[in-house]
């Protein structure tokens, strides 16, 4: 999401004359889009502000803003910790980026109950040409008890459908072969009459060799008609991200995530049933207030039963303004919460693999995306599972087209495949 709203930025600079450039020492203006949503992740961007103060010694004039989630949860309060910051700009106030620079200096952290940045047209300074994101909503009105999201982004709004299709349309006549349609809940997108699967439908109609993708759904709301939209379009990728947090039903109503183990895996079921050869992958939580190992070991047999293909999984970490941190005692130690993390892990390395192993013998049609980094010889692209493969490259394939690939070795991570004609 960041980096989507970095080329929101980007745009929204350049109009005004600024240009982009892949060079930091050149720059005159350096800004840092931040994320609050762990504090590890605050963390580094106190280190990278520190380390950037040298480019503000060497030359005059350089200034530096920090933007996003971390601008919007400190505010001025920025400005005392870090003498090196001349502007803040929370999420919502990117359109007034030019003005703040302008004057040299200033904050502004001022949430909209409207902003989508609808008719700016993102800047990719830093894309592939293969893969574009199309932020569809922002915001979250969800209140997740651990969550700092919506304190930090703001109240849920949708980008107008118009304005999302001209973006699509735009991305396809720049080359790009693949979406991914971007908001913290898409599942709840809706603007005027139209809602999650229509707009789906409606984007994925643009152009049978567009694929789409989008995140995240929350599984409150992923809807057995959204399931069955995307079974009825082949270009719609067959790949379901879908954070379950916790397997412990009393974890999760502590997390206010508003649905339980029972009713989460009915949501499995669904996608199962519907979109049989659909990967799943989830987010998981080690460690949320007042988790004993009963409710460890929920998460690690939920881990099991659902078999994901991929997770992201992370340590609970206390966000001050949450419900959690106002509320709940963070009372799971540090070596508990990195133990019960480490076992997550490793059981989440041996599922990646039985999923990976699966996949040996059978072919896939891979969109190519580039060169393999430890290899020039070699290509890799994604599977519509949004696995990674890698192969030796034919004589004329690119980043950008589309092959089969049959796959012949696997490890935890990534598939290994020859191309196929
Ligand atoms: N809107 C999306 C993504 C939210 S942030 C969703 O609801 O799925 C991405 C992930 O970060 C979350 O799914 C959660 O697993 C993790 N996360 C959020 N807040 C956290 C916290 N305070 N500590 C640890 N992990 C957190
Ligand atoms: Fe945070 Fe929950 Fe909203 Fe996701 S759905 S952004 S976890 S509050």
């Amino acid at each position: 999401m960041n980096v989507a709203d970095s080329q929101v930025v980007v745009a929204i600079l350049q109009a005004e004359g600024w240009e982009h450039t892949p060079s930091i020492e050149e720059a005159d203006l350096i800004l840092v889009n931040t994320c609050s949503i762990r504090e590890h992740a605050e963390e580094r961007i106190f280190n990278r502000l520190k380390e950037l103060r040298k480019y503000k010694r060497a030359r005059k004039g350089v200034l530096i803003g920090l933007i996003g989630c971390m601008a919007e949860r400190l505010k001025e309060t920025l400005l005392e910790r870090e003498g090196a910051v001349d502007i803040i700009a929370g999420p919502d106030a990117y359109r007034d980026l030019p003005a703040l620079v302008a004057a040299g200096s200033g904050v502004n952290v001022i949430l909209s109950v409207e902003e989508t940045y609808a008719h700016i047209s993102p800047v990719r300074y830093d894309s592939n040409g293969v893969s574009a994101f199309v932020s569809i909503m922002r915001g979250c009105n969800n209140m997740c008890a651990y969550c700092v999201v919506p304190y930090t982004r703001g109240r849920e709004r949708s980008r107008p459908v118009q304005t999302i299709l001209l973006e699509v349309g735009e991305a396809l006549a720049a080359g790009y072969k693949e979406v991914t349609l971007l908001g913290q809940n898409v599942n709840s997108y809706r603007f005027e009459d139209v809602d999650f699967a229509e707009l789906l439908a409606m984007v994925a109609k643009m152009n049978p060799r567009l694929r789409v993708r989008f995140a995240t759904s929350h599984p409150r709301d992923l809807s057995d008609r959204v399931l069955k939209t995307i079974a009825a379009h082949e270009n719609i990728c067959r790949s379901i991200h879908l954070p379950a947090q916790s397997g412990s039903t009393r974890i999760l109503e502590l997390m206010n995530r508003k649905y339980t183990r029972e009713w989460y895996l009915e949501r499995i079921a669904a996608i199962r049933r519907i979109l049989p050869d659909a990967s799943i992958t989830t987010d998981l939580i080690a460690g949320f207030c007042t988790e004993a190992t009963e409710d460890h070991e929920d998460t690690l047999s939920l881990m099991r039963e659902v078999g994901y293909d991929f997770a992201y999984m992370f340590k609970y970490s206390e966000r001050p303004g949450t419900a959690a941190a106002r509320g709940m005692a963070d009372d799971v130690s540090e070596e508990v919460k990195t133990a019960r993390l480490t076992q997550i892990i490793d059981l989440q390395n041996i599922l990646s693999l039985e999923s990976n192993r699966r996949d040996v013998g059978r072919e896939f049609e891979v969109l190519v995306e580039g060169r393999s980094k430890r290899s020039a010889s070699r290509l890799f692209g994604r599977t519509s599972q949004n696995k990674v493969v890698v192969f030796d490259k034919g004589p004329r394939t690119r980043a950008g087209d589309y092959v089969k690939v049959k796959v012949t070795d696997c490890s935890s991570a990534t598939l290994k495949g020859v191309l196929i004609d």
